[in-house]
């Protein structure tokens, strides 16, 4: 049987070896430190992709930070799958309060420990073995298998953005995103907006405040409105069984925007960041209406002020995709054929490269992939080893029934 056959070509023990191996190479991004980028682990990505035979493309998306792609297949015989993963992880924080070194990548009693074990270098191992497992065995492929292992994920997704705008990019027909959502299929993901706001007054002395226009107060007017956009965002997003509801967090808040702060100088501007989640339903213009709304109220309220905000990062909406589609389909039943057990679904609480992938080319994304969905950017981080199992053989079923000859 052309699953069986393919599926008896995972090592267990490969795909342990190779989480282990990449999450040895650090890959947080520090900026200003030319050293600390995912070059490294980008490399290793790529040198065994080519030791297995893949077709290998390296797009360099800024200084020392390629994207790596490699595929298996034919355009000509039908759709392009990606199985996308991205090489950053987030910074480990103070060393001292892991229990185990976060890049030493212990393995103890079944777990994988340390940064980027669940987000997500397991997902992104378990792609690599899932693709190699289909290449050894030879079957014949309905289409096009790529793995794609993406920069900046954890910053402004240049690598996702970058490879949306180049051919091979436009050539990719649907995803599957490996990222940590303990394998359940996520049809849907939050949206995030960044709203930095800009208030802008009038410089004084704190003594006489009169004569100048605080935009402080201005913005604590403005930052009482947070909840009132909350509520509408809610009443315009749909509800959904897998996402929390539309939230409005401040979460970033400065005065003066540049020079110091001064105890007895009204400055003569202030800022602050909402962090606002959505679930599916408004475009982008519906989100910024509710927004402006609420700027236009605070300017009414501090009269000499003004008000306005820009999307730090643009708008990455929130994502849904059919249940009807052919990738879902196609995974609905590549979980019980590789599990056994029935898929679960979910949903995904923040964007991902997938977001980018569904909003630039309009194609289908599903995110499944090994790993406790709360325990990334975690002290401790881990990964269940018998999760990432199961995640290449879930690619493995998922993409053979997606590009079935
Ligand atoms: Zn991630």
């Amino acid at each position: 049987m052309r699953l069986q056959a393919v599926l008896s070509r995972i090592d267990p023990d490969e795909v342990v070896t190779l989480t282990r191996d990449l999450v040895r190479i650090p890959s947080v991004v520090r900026p200003g430190d030319p050293g600390a980028t995912e070059a490294a682990v980008a490399a290793h990505v790529e040198r065994w992709m080519r030791a297995e035979g893949f077709d290998v493309t390296v797009q360099d998306v800024a200084p020392g930070r390629p994207n790596v792609l490699a595929s298996v297949g034919d355009t000509a015989a039908g759709p392009t799958l990606l199985l996308e993963g991205h090489t950053d992880v987030v910074t480990e924080g103070d060393s001292a309060a892991w229990s185990h070194a976060p890049f030493s990548a212990d393995l103890v009693d079944g777990r994988i420990y340390g940064r980027g074990t669940a987000d997500m270098k397991s997902g992104l191992a378990a792609a690599m073995v899932a693709a190699a497992a289909i290449k050894r065995s030879g079957v014949p492929l309905g289409g096009r298998l790529l793995v794609g292992a993406l920069v900046d994920e954890e910053g402004d997704m240049l690598g996702v953005k970058h490879l949306c705008a180049t051919p091979l990019g436009r050539q990719i027909t649907a995803a599957i995103i490996c990222e940590p959502e303990q394998n359940e299929l996520c049809l849907e993901q939050r949206g995030v907006v960044w709203a930095r706001v800009t208030v802008h007054g009038r410089m004084a002395h704190g003594a006489m405040p009169d004569a100048g226009v605080n935009p402080i107060s201005a913005l604590a007017t403005l930052l009482r409105e947070a909840p009132a956009i909350q509520r509408r965002l809610r009443a315009i997003c749909t509800r959904s069984r897998h996402l929390q509801a539309p939230t409005v967090t401040p979460t970033v808040i400065q005065a003066p925007v540049q020079g110091v702060p001064q105890s007895n100088v009204i400055p003569a501007n202030a800022q602050a960041t909402l962090d606002v989640r959505l679930t599916p339903g408004p475009d982008a213009a519906a989100v910024a209406k509710e927004i402006d709304v609420a700027c236009r109220r605070a300017m009414d309220l501090c009269p000499g002020t003004t008000i306005e905000w820009q999307p730090i990062n643009g708008f990455r909406l929130a994502t849904r995709v059919d249940r009807g589609e052919p990738l879902v389909r196609a995974m609905v039943r590549g979980v019980r054929q590789a599990t056994g057990k029935a898929a679960r679904f979910g949903g995904v609480p923040g964007s991902t490269d997938g977001t980018i992938l569904r909003m630039e080319l309009g194609i289908p994304i599903v995110t499944c992939g090994p790993g406790n969905r709360l325990i990334p950017h975690q002290v401790d981080e881990y990964v269940e080893v018998a999760e990432v199992l199961d995640a290449a053989r879930i690619y493995v079923a998922s993409a053979l029934n997606f590009l079935k000859p």
